[in-house]
């Protein structure tokens, strides 16, 4: 018995041996295709799929996805059998490319690179010439007679290795290089000899040595595992980590890592090396883009280390190799029926592509590729708006430059000139680290970076500023990509730039400019300014933004609303395309001049007489502000909610303000402020607020209640072609017991206004669905409601049990640790308060069938969010006013990728 289980234990065991042994880890080029991009990432599909449709691309093999998860399953380790089958394949390479690895007399040389299933730009990591040592550099030298071009590719070897595989700072090297031209009095490194090389490498060497303690690694084979585990390792590095949570990309995917035969673009200068777009990346125009650096490797072009030429240029320098080139990019294009971000080099006049991928473009870009794909009858209505990320849309409502103030700064406030590389308008103080930016930006500064060139670490502060400069790099610089990619004004490569980081001072157009002193760039025209140009809100209506927004509404099942307060976001949001107002916040009316001292009274009265008295004040000016949202939505549904805040938030706590509440209310300071103590609670959001206040003070409801009934009438006098119907929202509901409670106040009160208005309006009463009970019990609870709202960040809130307010504290530990791959405030959590949703639809419908039900807590404004929503048959989702454009494309490609019936 015992060794019958035993012998299972182990045959069990002998299985899975057998099964990881029978998996395929590893693919060559010339066996995989672009449908395989879970499998082999998106690079590593492409290169196969670039393989299969005959283009020239440098032989190699892509190393699984699986196999990165196997790495991390395995303690960091790439076990035996996976590392057996990446040599078979390295041997097949070998038989392919004729060249031997670590050979003396034919050397093969490889890249590996990074490629996850999700592009992530500039994320990962890249090693190029790998295989080379002392010995092989020689054999290079004399076998190509370009012992420069031997040192070169060395050289470089040994700087990405240090600075990818052991993490020695690539700055370290970048000295000794700035040192070496400096001594020989050149300015490019292209005009360093095959000896200064030669020289670099052995100083790169004994930098390696002192960093590590250790010679550089000989064995190309070493060198291959060890870069193959950088990669794998690079998956979880602090800037992939934060690139995947800005966009939703799951930790479980893993990386696949591409091993590829080098193709070499610094042999001479029959030689070079680009990237490249079918259409404008920022702007979307038809037509080539890109740049190209003769007798140059992989990274000079992006690194902005040299300013790289036009990709026209290339016409002249290598006709021939052009023509091939435009012709392979005409081929992808319609192959891929996508804009395409390609790379390639160019070794001695012999194009090879290294890579083809959808290209990232900004929002702007993004719309007309759409409309032109569709014009070019190249992709259907439906494939356009699914190329689009309706993420970035708000990009197009950045503002843009008053043209009355440009016009002028264009007269006399032109400082210079660089490459537009990020369109959009930017204007804001100077500042010259990200983490000015960042810390300025938090504080609500509006900040222009300006930096020589911007690195993955600066990430955090790009993201903080209204624009970029920088000193150097081109079209595909770090800078130019990511700003790109945000959606932020970009302007690079401005060499007329007389940088002085560290003094934190530059000098352009004969001027000085300081920290804080204002500056504006336009990132379509290049144009530096040295002054603060008055900026504009974008028009969401017309050219190809309006013609994808009307598509979107054309395919769309859900309506999209907006929560709104004031006459004026409601009036933006309609303009933005919203069809109704899912939440308005009513505590918020208060906040503005000459309200919050009466809003005070009302919190501050001791008896219902006093409460009234404060609450007669109030309501002409809540009323107002109800009639100015209806008339700002034509009619269309407004939901307004009752008061939910708990009511210490707006007690006075400076001194004067008590004086005069007390002086107002007829009572003393110190009575005012033992009514402000009792106030406090110990966990307000749990506290007093919500329906909970309605059935303390039903009074306050009852005055709410009379000034949206009196608002509506009033609208719909005013526009007899409106159909007015106000819908009161109670908040906070848990038990059907308090709705009716509340309910009875907002029925009774309003069918005596109508009444006293002989008027003839219909409204309805709802409530939102914020507490775990109310889901639970929702069947019950829509025998009172005529609608449900999820208030989803309530309901996140009280089911996962902690605060909105202080979750911000503990959640980074929660996302280094992997348990949340994202914020649950901004992106719905479907699996717990999704569930709760979901249940909650189909209870509410179970006893009134034409209950209507929305969103209107941040997830409403959320793709993937409102994917869910669409999916379990909402009817709306509401979101703030500059995510409403957001909200009709991503309810269109919900309902496109998974229609209603
Ligand atoms: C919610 O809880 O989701 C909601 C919209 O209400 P508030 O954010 O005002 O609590
Ligand atoms: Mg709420």
């Amino acid at each position: 018995m015992q060794t019958t289980t035993k012998n299972n234990i182990l045959n069990g065991s002998q299985n899975i041996k057998e099964k990881i042994m029978a998996k395929k880890y590893v693919y060559q080029f010339s066996e995989g295709d672009a449908t395989m991009r879970e499998l082999l990432g998106g690079k590593g599909a492409n290169l196969a799929e670039m393989t299969k449709i005959g283009l020239p691309v440098p032989q190699g093999f892509t190393i699984s996805t699986e196999a990165c998860t196997q790495y991390y399953e395995d303690g960091r380790q790439i076990n035996e059998s996976i590392k057996k089958e990446i040599m078979k394949n390295i041997e097949m390479l070998e038989k392919i490319t004729g060249k031997k690895f670590g050979d003396k007399e034919n050397p093969l040389l490889v890249s590996v690179r990074s490629g996850a299933r999700a592009s992530m730009p500039g994320m990962m990591d890249t090693i190029l010439n790998l295989g080379l040592n002392d010995q092989v550099v020689d054999v290079l030298a004399k076998k190509s007679n370009n012992p420069r071009w031997a040192w070169d590719c060395y050289r470089r070897f040994i700087q990405m290795f240090s600075d990818v595989v052991m993490e020695v700072s690539k700055k370290d090297f970048e000295v000794l290089i700035d040192k070496m031209k400096e001594k020989k009095g050149v300015t490019f490194d292209v005009d360093l000899t095959a000896e200064d090389l030669k020289e670099l490498a052995n100083e790169f060497k004994a930098k390696y040595k002192k960093a590590l303690g250790k010679d550089f690694p000989v064995d190309p084979k070493e060198q291959l595992f060890e870069a193959i585990k950088a990669v794998f390792r690079s998956w979880d590095n602090p800037r992939a980590n934060v690139y995947r949570m800005d966009h939703d990309i799951p930790y479980s995917w893993g990386t696949a890592v591409n091993v590829q035969m080098m193709a070499f673009g610094n042999m001479g200068n029959d030689c070079g090396t680009g990237v490249a777009f079918t259409r404008n990346p920022a702007t979307g125009e038809k037509g080539l883009m890109g740049e190209f650096l003769m007798n140059a490797q992989g990274e000079d072009v992006v690194a902005g280390v040299r300013t790289p030429m036009p990709i026209s240029q290339m016409a002249e320098v290598l006709p021939d190799v052009y023509k091939q080139f435009q012709q392979v990019c005409k081929t992808l294009e319609n192959h891929y029926r996508d804009m395409q971000d390609m790379e390639f080099t160019i070794e001695k006049g012999k194009l090879f592509m290294l890579q083809t991928r959808n290209g990232k473009r900004t929002a702007a870009a993004a719309i007309r590729i759409a409309c032109d794909l569709i014009d070019e009858k190249m992709i259907t209505e439906k494939e356009a708006l699914l190329q689009i990320d309706a993420k970035t849309l708000d990009m197009l409502l950045h503002p843009t430059f008053d043209v009355a103030d440009l016009k002028a700064a264009d007269k006399k406030d032109v400082i210079g000139k660089g490459i537009a590389a990020s369109p959009g308008a930017a204007a804001g103080e100077i500042v010259f680290t990200p983490e000015d930016a960042v810390r300025l930006g938090k504080a609500g500064k509006k900040v222009v970076l300006v930096r020589l060139e911007t690195s993955p670490e600066d990430i955090e502060g790009m993201k903080f500023a209204q624009g970029i400069l920088t000193v150097r790099g081109g079209q595909t610089s770090h800078a130019a990509v990511v700003a790109r990619g945000m959606g932020t004004c970009c302007v690079s490569g401005c060499g007329d730039i007389k940088m002085h980081e560290e003094e934190k001072y530059f000098e352009l157009g004969g001027k000085v400019f300081h920290e804080g002193d204002g500056l504006s760039l336009d990132g379509s025209t290049g144009n530096i300014y040295g002054r603060i140009i008055k900026t504009v809100p974008a028009d969401p209506n017309s050219g190809y933004f309006g013609r994808i927004m009307k598509l979107a509404d054309k395919y769309k099942a859900l309506g999209v609303r907006t929560n709104a307060d004031t006459p004026a976001d409601a009036a933006r949001a309609a303009e933005l395309g919203a069809q109704g107002i899912g939440l308005t916040r009513t505590e918020h009316m208060f906040f503005g001049e000459g309200r919050i001292d009466k809003f005070r009274q009302m919190i501050c009265a001791e008896t219902k007489e006093e409460r009234e008295v404060a609450l007669n004040a109030i309501e002409p000016m809540q009323q107002a502000d109800f009639e100015g949202l209806m008339e700002a939505l034509k009619g269309m549904p407004v939901t307004i909610r009752f008061l939910d805040p708990p009511l210490h938030e707006f007690v006075p706590t400076e001194d004067r303000d008590i004086k005069e509440l007390a002086k107002a209310t007829n009572k003393t300071v110190e009575e005012i402020r033992l009514i402000c103590d009792a106030l406090h609670e110990a966990n307000p959001m749990m506290g007093h607020r919500g329906c909970r206040l309605a059935v303390t003070y039903p009074e306050i409801a009852a005055m709410q209640t009379r000034a949206v009934i009196k608002a509506a009438i009033n609208v719909q006098k005013r526009h007899k072609d409106w159909n007015v119907v106000p819908e009161i929202m109670i908040p906070l509901v848990g038990d059907i017991k308090e709705l009716k409670f509340c309910k009875e106040t907002v029925v009774k009160t309003a069918d005596e206004t109508i009444k006293a208005a002989k008027a003839n309006l219909k409204y309805e009463v709802g409530t939102m669905i914020e507490i775990p009970r109310a889901a639970l019990t929702a069947d019950e609870i829509a025998k009172e409601a005529e609608f449900f709202c999820f208030g989803t960040n309530d309901l996140t809130q009280m089911t996962f049990g902690f605060s909105r307010d202080d979750a911000g504290k503990f959640l980074p530990s929660y996302y280094a640790a992997k348990i949340y791959e994202s914020d649950p405030f901004a992106r719905l959590d479907t699996t717990g308060v999704g569930k709760l949703m979901e249940m909650a639809v189909k209870l509410g419908h179970s006893t009134r069938k034409n209950i209507h039900c929305g969103i209107c807590g941040e997830h409403g404004g959320d793709p993937s969010s409102i994917e869910f929503c669409h999916s379990i048959g909402l009817d709306y989702v509401s979101c703030s006013p500059f995510r409403v454009p957001i909200a009709r494309l991503a309810a269109a490609q919900a309902n496109i990728k998974n229609p209603r019936k």
